[in-house]
């Protein structure tokens, strides 16, 4: 399959990146890693007359603690994020999500502002960016903007991105001392997720659910935070029956499910609650 003719641009800068992006704007595509763009390049699914490659941009890959909390530059690779001693000290489930992504080939390549602009329905950092309570931080030319994970995804490969806005950074807020999680239950052949949870949980030391927030990948057409659960558990002491019981409503706010040939809606449901215990109980361990 060979794509459509594009113009190619390699950004030498990140200020380089914005204006190419805000010379050729809804004409360009950006470039990160590659690994969702060139496929939907190649099936003409995208056809964009402007490429512009941020990948050689290296001050869009650090990863650091600042007063933000966890900053994660857009272009920080999937390994990168697995690997890294800062995140997993403090955001363990979001090093798991990284971790979880295809294989070692994807996870070198592609990046974390290149999934999440990609919005797909099965990807697992979605999970982890709502589960921790992220921003996705853009800039474009009317400047930069922090926008919640709860906004960010809108639909099927829908974001809340604009066109000519460049994702630079992801920030995490400090979790407090709240242990977390990622479950994955994967499909076989392509290795996204039929159902992926975050688990973010932190108890007192009288064992009582101080703060919890799950969310859910693989269900819906965006991610979804799964509140019944966390109701159920918030505020309660933590036990393995107080856990099963809230486990069992994990899907209760969902009032449709995402199905396809592999996974219709009752066994979606099933995993939902399978894999969202899995994740909470991890987090809390
Ligand atoms: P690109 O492909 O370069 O870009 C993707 C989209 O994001 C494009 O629209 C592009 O214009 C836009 N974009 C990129 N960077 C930015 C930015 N900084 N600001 C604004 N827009 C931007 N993903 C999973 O979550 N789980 C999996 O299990 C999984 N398995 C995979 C298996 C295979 C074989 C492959 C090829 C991919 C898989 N992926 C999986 C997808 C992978 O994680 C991609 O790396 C990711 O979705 C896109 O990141 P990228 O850096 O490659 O972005």
């Amino acid at each position: 399959m060979i794509p459509s003719a594009f113009e190619y641009h390699r950004a030498s800068s990140l200020s380089n990146a914005l204006a190419l992006l805000a010379e050729h704007g809804e004409k360009a595509k950006v470039l990160a890693g590659g690994h969702s763009l060139l496929p939907m390049l190649k099936l003409r699914l995208a056809s964009p007359p402007h490429l512009i490659d941020v990948g050689g941009v290296a001050e869009l890959r650090a990863i650091a603690r600042t007063r933000d909390g966890l900053v994660i530059g857009a272009l920080a690779s999937h390994a990168d994020v697995a690997a890294s001693s800062e995140v997993r000290a403090s955001h363990r489930g979001l090093a798991e999500a990284a971790a979880a992504i295809g294989d070692m080939q994807v996870r070198n390549r592609g990046t974390i502002g290149g999934s999440l602009a990609h919005a797909d329905p099965a990807a697992d950092y979605p999970a982890a960016v709502l589960a921790f309570n992220a921003e996705i931080v853009a800039r474009g030319p009317k400047g930069t903007r922090a926008i919640k994970a709860a906004d960010f995804f809108q639909g099927l490969f829908t974001s809340a991105l604009r066109a000519n806005e460049l994702i630079t950074e992801v920030r995490f807020p400090e979790t407090d001392g709240a242990g977390s999680a990622y479950e994955k239950f994967e499909q076989p052949a392509s290795g996204f997720a039929v159902v992926g949870v975050c688990a973010q949980v932190r108890l007192d030391s009288s064992k009582t659910v101080r703060a919890v927030r799950l969310a859910a990948t693989g269900v819906s057409d965006r991610p979804v935070r799964l509140t019944a659960m966390e109701n159920l558990l918030g505020g309660k002491p933590w036990s393995d029956q107080a856990l099963e019981a809230a486990a069992r409503q994990a899907d209760a706010d969902l009032k449709k499910v995402r199905e396809d040939l592999y996974a219709k809606e009752d066994y979606r449901r099933h995993l939902l609650r399978v894999v969202a215990r899995r994740a909470a109980a991890r987090a809390v361990a």
